[in-house]
């Protein structure tokens, strides 16, 4: 089977991540979150994860060179051969640039650009209430996904916690350079003919079919 590469595209809050762990058990392939990445830097408190904080305190791009670089060095391990999820990446033209050349050298492409579309408002509400489990990093949201006992991980019974940068004045600076720098790849994927339109406003679920098959389709 050919690799698969597959690009999850949206706004902060439209589901990427949610999806993107049920999907890596379903496709078999290693999810590439860099924000997780940088999340995980940050707890071991590296010097890249002490970089990557200024940047994500302001609700701000960690610079090109840095976000290519660890992207680089987390698709040349072997468990990245048959493909990736990528989730938050790449979130400029240049990111996406360095991507395709990245993959050109092992003779790959991206496979498809599943985008799920969510509006700017709704997009709060689901950053808004945004809970995540301290251990595995499953996403709750307290209306919309609530776990069974408030504040705990109905798979493994461990803390919820919100992301420092879930603060509401980030979350909204968030979804601004969404809009000013990420946004354009759409077009940028869509005139590669990649682009797969997934309306992301319809529960977990019926997004989780909607992306399961757009992937199918392009393999
Ligand atoms: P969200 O789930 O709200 O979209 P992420 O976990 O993807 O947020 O990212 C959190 C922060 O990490 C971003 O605000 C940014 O500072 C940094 N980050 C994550 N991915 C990238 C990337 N591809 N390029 C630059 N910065 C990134
Ligand atoms: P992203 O990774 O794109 O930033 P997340 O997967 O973290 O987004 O989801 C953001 C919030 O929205 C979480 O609280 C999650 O539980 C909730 N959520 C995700 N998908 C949906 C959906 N289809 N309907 C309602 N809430 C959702």
């Amino acid at each position: 089977m050919d690799p698969k590469f597959v690009v999850l595209m949206g706004g902060p809050g439209a589901g990427k991540g949610t999806q993107a762990k049920r999907l890596q058990v379903e496709l078999q392939l290693p999810q590439i979150s860099t924000g997780d990445i940088f999340r995980e830097n940050l707890k071991n408190e590296t010097e890249l994860g002490k970089l990557a904080k200024t940047y994500m305190d302001k609700g701000e791009l960690v610079p090109d060179e840095v976000t290519v670089a660890m992207v680089r060095d987390r698709i040349s391990r072997p468990d990245c051969a048959n493909g990736v999820l990528f989730d938050g990446f790449p979130r400029t033209i240049a990111q996406a640039d360095a991507l395709g050349a990245l993959l050109a050298e092992f003779g790959a492409q991206v496979t498809v650009v599943p985008y799920i579309h969510v509006a700017g408002d709704v997009l709060l509400q689901r950053l808004a209430g945004r809970w995540t489990c301290t251990q595995c990093g499953h996403m709750y949201h307290i209306l919309f996904n609530p776990p069974q006992t408030p504040g705990v991980c109905d798979l493994d019974g461990a803390r919820l916690y919100q992301r420092e940068d879930d603060t509401e004045e980030t979350q909204r600076r968030r979804i601004d350079v969404y809009f000013a720098q990420t946004a354009p790849l759409i077009d940028y994927y869509r005139q590669k003919g990649l682009l797969a339109e997934i309306d992301g406003e319809q529960s977990i679920d019926a997004v989780y079919e909607a992306l399961k098959q757009a992937i199918d389709q392009a393999a």
